[in-house]
């Protein structure tokens, strides 16, 4: 499938003229299509909500959108918290599906009533010293090995730090109730950025299963599966998009041949994905500045890896679109830089692309997810802004682009910037 950007060359030389480059740009009505359809996908399950991933894309005016379609968030941290709270997601709006976590982490979800998933075990005494258990909670469970479907090995879970094995589920369980927990939940993540149809179904019926033998064991009132993250999108233009019905409708079949028979028909549906319902509705916006030959052609950039990780840290393929150059011939190999002192700051590595002009905007496609956020300040980079674009066509600035006195303000103390 070709890829288009969700923007024109027009637009974006009208907000590139007001807000500099490079920015993340988001679309309101792609993802608001997108959350619907999650949620049409699911509305057979009475109890079904998702949880967005706060870390895939932490912006306040985006998770306000998505609280405007009927999702809670998921978060993993202490000012994930704070800024969900802030945002108005309150109680049972909010998962806290963490790991390794600290005292005072644990200490505020309690506070704020949050369903909180713990990663241990061990995490059962912990919460309970530092705040206590509360009555609804959730365990994390992994079920080793590797994790196979029909098509063939999508993950190897036994290889991943999170979650218990059965035998720890089931003492957890045992030890919660003990010490007043009444209402239950079970949790897994078992593959990231699968592309098929067939992951949360599988996933499900794992899951299902294990409700209904830890319910026959330990008696615990079990009341919704959160089948967590991991349901991909397609990066490359050869990829097709999950069908997201077809996934509903799967995870409904496993629903109904394992939970219903077992009297288990009230248990909710909870997702937690944060690159399905972002990803492809931002891209990064960056401008070409320089261009150089030596042994290869370099397009030098004005976003780095600093900007989006993926392509450095993963060797992630984000499809690139020159503005205004769609029906030009691919004709140049290029490679694509930031301005990092790191030879992986390439945002594409040998791409045919059409013949760039400085000048030209570039648009990286699906970084709405897991792209701003995963930003740093290595070499005094600065964070870029993110804009939205609305569905009446306006544009919104969302965060503001940082400037240096952002980057020296943990440096304040030292009064050396007046
Ligand atoms: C990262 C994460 C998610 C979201 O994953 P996606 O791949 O973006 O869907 C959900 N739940 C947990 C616990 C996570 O760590």
């Amino acid at each position: 499938m070709e890829k288009k950007p969700f923007v024109t060359k027009e637009k974006l030389e009208e907000i590139a003229a007001k807000y500099p480059t490079p920015f993340h740009l988001y679309d309101e009505k792609g993802i608001r299509e997108n959350a619907r359809r999650m949620n049409k996908a699911f509305s057979w399950n009475k109890g079904f909500r998702e949880y967005f991933a706060v870390k895939a894309t932490p912006n306040p005016v985006l998770m306000k959108l998505l609280k405007e379609e009927g999702c809670g968030v998921d978060c993993s941290s202490y000012t994930e918290l704070m800024l969900s709270d802030a945002c108005g997601f309150h109680g049972h709006d909010i998962m806290f599906s963490s790991n390794d976590t600290p005292p005072e982490d644990f200490r505020l979800a309690k506070q704020l009533g949050v369903i909180i998933n713990l990663d241990d075990l061990t995490h059962v005494d912990f919460l309970n010293e530092v705040a206590g258990i509360p009555e609804t909670i959730c365990c994390r469970y992994n079920p080793g090995g590797v994790f196979k479907t029909a098509n063939g090995i999508m993950d190897n879970p036994g290889d991943a730090k999170y979650g218990m094995t059965y035998d720890q589920m089931e003492e957890a369980y045992r030890k919660l109730m003990k010490l007043g927990a009444k209402r239950f939940g079970i949790h897994a993540f078992l593959a990231s950025n699968t592309q098929t149809d067939e992951y949360y179904p599988e996933l499900a019926r794992i899951l299902f299963q294990l409700a209904v033998r830890l319910r026959d064991e330990t008696g615990a009132d079990i009341r919704f599966v959160n089948l967590s993250g991991g349901v991909g999108i397609p990066y490359t233009p050869e990829g097709e998009p999950v069908d997201i019905l077809k996934v509903g409708e799967g995870v409904r079949k496993a629903f109904e041949e394992v939970l219903v028979p077992a009297g288990m028909e009230n248990v909710a549906i909870f997702t937690e994905l944060g690159r399905f319902m972002l990803g492809p509705y931002g891209c990064l916006v960056t401008r070409a500045v320089h261009e150089k030959h030596t042994y290869k052609d370099y397009i030098g950039v004005d976003a780095c890896a600093a900007n989006l990780m993926r392509p450095a840290m993963y060797g992630a393929y984000h499809h690139i679109t020159v503005m205004g150059k769609e029906n030009a011939p691919c004709d140049h190999k290029y490679d694509v830089t930031g301005g990092l002192c790191e030879n992986n700051d390439k945002f594409a590595i040998d791409r045919m692309l059409p013949k760039i002009d400085i000048g030209d905007l570039l648009v990286l496609h699906d970084t709405g997810a897991h792209g701003f956020s995963m930003g740093y300040n290595y070499n005094g980079k600065l964070r870029s802004a993110e804009i939205l674009l609305k569905e009446d066509g306006s544009f919104e600035l969302i965060r503001r682009a940082e400037t240096p006195a952002d980057y020296f303000a943990t440096l304040d103390f030292l009064h050396l910037f007046g």
